[in-house]
C-alpha cells in the first residue's frame, strides 16, 4: 500500500465508521451468527498475493459487522460502558499514525510529558488529593496503565514489597521468603474477579470478605479478619477496596477501611474502574470520603470517561514504594533527564501514546462537557428507576449511578424467564445478576448514544415480555431448552447462564460472575 492508497483507505474507513455509528440503532445489539460462522466465510490461508483495500473493507462489512456484539449500541446495557467518542477515536488514530511509543524521556519527550500533565489534569478534575499529582512536591504521581486489572496487580505488588521491607527492618533475623509465605490480603466478595487474579499473580493469598446489606465492605469485618489472621501468625499486607463494584456499583467504606490500614500498616488500593469517572461531578465526591488514606487509586477512562480502550489511570501516594517493587538496579545508575520517571511505575517496558486521546477528549469536551455527559447518563438511570417504581409488578433493588437492578415480584422463575426472553430477542443486551439470592435484571446505562427514547424502547420491550408472561403466553423457561432428562428438574440457573463455563456458573451462583 502506498501513501496515496493510505489516504484513500483511511478516509473511506472514517466514513465507514461514522456510518456505522450513525446507524447502529437500526441493528440488533446481539448478533445472530452461530458459533464457527466465520470459518466458512474466510479462506483457510493468508492470501499469497496482496489484495486491494477495497476488498478488505467490504469484508469488514460482510463478515465482521454481522458477527459483532454492538457495544456502542444504545440498547447495550450489559457489563459496564466501554468508552467511545469521536475525539477519542481520532486520538487513537493519531497514536497509531505517529507510531511513537515511549520508555524514558529521551525515547519520546512529548509522549512522557503529555502523560505526566494529563494525569495531573485528570486528578484535578476528579478532585483527588494534591499528593497524587505529578507536579506535587512530594513523592506522589500518576501513570496510564493498560487496565484496572493491571493496576490492581501493581498496587498489590507495591504493598507486598513495602510490607516485606518493613518486616525485615523490624526483624533482621527473618528472610524475605519467611515473610512472603505469611502475607495475606483482603478484598470483598463483591470485588471484581480481576482482584482475585491479581492475588494469584502476586502470590499473595486474598480473603474475600463478606459485605453489609448494601454490598459494601465495612471496617468491622476487615478488623475481625485481620485479628484472626494475626493470631494465626499471618502478616496482613494489603486491602483492595472497590468504589463502584461491578455487580451493583456498591461503595466500600473507605474511611473505615483506611483507618484500619493506617493503624495496621497495610497498603490500601482502590479499584474505582467504573465509578471513578463520576467524581468529575462534585456532587459524587462524598463517595470517596477517606481518600486521604489511599496508597494507590485507579479508574478507567476507557469505561465511563469517553476515552477509547485502553486507558486506565493510576495514582500513587508514594511512588518510591512502586519503584522499590519494580525498578531495576540498572536504571538507578543514571541520573534522569526528566522527572518523574513514569516508566518505573508500570509492568511493560514501553508504553503506547495513550495520553493523546486523553488530551483530545478532555480538551474537546472540557470539564463541563464531561460533567454533562456523566449527569445525563445518571439521569437516564434515574428515569429507568422511575419507570420501575411506577409499576407495582416490579421490585427495585439497586439504583447506583448508571446501574439499576430490579426483579419481578413473586417467584424467581419469573425474572429468570424475563431475562431469557430478553436474551432471545437480541434487541437488548442485559446481564442477569444474582443479588441477595434472587435473580435480578442488571440494567446499565452504557452507550454514549443512549437517550430517553432508547430507555422507553427498552422498557417497552421489557413490558411486553412481562405482559406475555403474566398472560401465560410464556409459561415455562424450559420451553426452549428441554432438560436432558424429563425427570430431572431444570437447573433454575441454566438458561440465563447459557454458554457459561462450569467455573463461571459456579461464580455466578455466588454472585461473582463479572
Ligand atoms: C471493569 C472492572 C474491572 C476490570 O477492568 P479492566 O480495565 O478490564 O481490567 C475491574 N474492577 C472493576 C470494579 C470493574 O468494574
Amino acid at each position: 500500500m502506498n501513501i496515496e492508497e493510505f489516504r484513500e483507505f483511511g478516509k473511506a474507513s472514517v466514513d465507514y465508521i461514522a456510518d456505522y455509528l450513525e446507524n447502529i440503532r437500526n441493528m440488533n445489539v446481539l448478533s445472530s451468527v452461530e458459533p464457527g460462522y466465520l470459518s466458512n466465510e474466510l479462506p483457510e490461508k493468508t492470501p499469497f498475493f496482496g489484495e486491494p483495500w477495497q476488498g478488505v473493507l467490504s469484508d469488514v462489512d460482510r463478515v465482521i459487522v454481522p458477527g459483532l456484539t454492538h457495544w456502542q449500541s444504545p440498547n447495550f446495557h450489559a457489563y459496564f460502558p466501554t468508552a467511545n467518542s469521536y475525539p477519542g477515536v481520532v486520538g487513537e488514530l493519531f497514536s497509531a499514525g505517529l507510531g511513537c511509543i515511549s520508555t524514558d524521556w529521551e525515547s519520546n519527550p512529548a509522549c512522557v510529558e503529555l502523560e505526566v500533565r494529563m494525569m495531573d489534569w485528570l486528578a484535578k478534575m476528579l478532585g483527588l488529593p494534591n499528593h497524587f499529582l505529578n507536579e506535587s512536591e512530594g513523592p506522589g504521581g500518576g501513570v496510564i496503565q493498560n487496565a484496572a486489572s493491571e493496576s490492581t496487580l501493581v498496587g498489590l505488588l507495591s504493598g507486598k514489597q513495602r510490607t516485606i521491607k518493613t518486616i525485615l527492618n523490624e526483624n533482621p533475623k527473618l528472610t524475605a521468603n519467611e515473610v512472603k509465605e505469611k502475607l495475606i490480603a483482603y478484598t470483598s466478595k463483591e470485588s471484581n474477579s480481576s482482584v482475585e487474579k491479581a492475588s494469584l499473580l502476586a502470590s499473595v493469598p486474598m480473603r474475600l470478605l463478606s459485605t453489609d446489606d448494601n454490598c459494601s465492605l465495612r471496617g468491622k469485618v476487615l478488623q475481625e479478619a485481620i485479628n484472626e489472621d494475626r493470631a494465626a501468625g499471618l502478616i496482613p499486607c494489603c486491602v483492595v477496596a472497590s468504589l463502584g463494584t461491578t455487580g451493583t456499583c456498591a461503595f466500600d467504606d473507605l474511611e473505615e477501611l483506611g483507618k484500619i490500614c493506617a493503624k495496621e500498616n497495610m497498603w490500601l488500593h482502590v479499584d474505582a474502574a467504573y465509578a471513578g469517572a463520576a467524581l468529575v461531578c462534585p456532587e459524587y465526591r462524598y463517595l470517596m470520603k477517606g481518600i486521604e488514606y489511599v496508597d494507590s487509586f485507579n479508574f478507567n477512562p476507557h469505561k465511563w470517561f469517553l476515552v477509547n480502550s485502553d486507558c486506565s489511570a493510576m495514582w500513587f501516594k508514594n511512588t518510591n514504594d512502586v519503584e522499590a517493587a519494580f525498578k531495576l538496579q540498572s536504571s538507578m545508575i543514571k541520573d534522569p533527564t526528566f522527572k518523574p520517571q513514569i516508566e518505573d511505575w508500570q509492568i511493560p517496558t514501553s508504553r503506547r501514546f495513550r495520553a493523546l486521546k486523553l488530551w483530545f477528549v478532555m480538551r474537546i469536551y472540557g470539564v463541563e462537557g464531561i460533567q454533562k455527559y456523566i449527569r445525563e447518563q445518571v439521569s437516564l438511570a434515574k428515569y429507568l428507576e422511575s419507570l420501575v417504581r411506577e409499576d407495582d409488578r416490579y421490585e427495585l433493588l439497586v439504583s447506583s449511578l448508571g446501574v439499576v437492578c430490579f426483579r419481578l415480584k413473586g417467584d424467581d422463575s419469573l425474572t429468570q424467564l424475563l431475562l431469557d426472553r430478553i436474551a432471545e430477542s437480541k434487541k437488548l443486551y442485559i446481564m442477569p445478576y444474582y443479588y441477595h439470592k434472587n435473580f435480578v435484571v442488571r440494567f446499565v446505562i452504557c452507550s454514549r448514544l443512549t437517550t430517553t427514547h432508547d430507555i422507553d424502547f427498552a422498557w417497552h420491550e421489557i413490558s411486553s415480555i412481562v405482559e406475555e408472561i403474566s398472560n401465560g403466553v410464556v409459561t415455562s423457561s424450559t420451553e426452549c431448552e428441554k432438560p436432558r432428562n424429563e425427570n430431572t428438574p431444570a437447573d433454575p440457573l441454566t438458561k440465563a447462564m447459557k454458554g457459561f463455563s462450569t467455573e463461571k456458573k459456579e461464580k455466578f451462583k455466588l454472585g461473582l460472575f463479572l
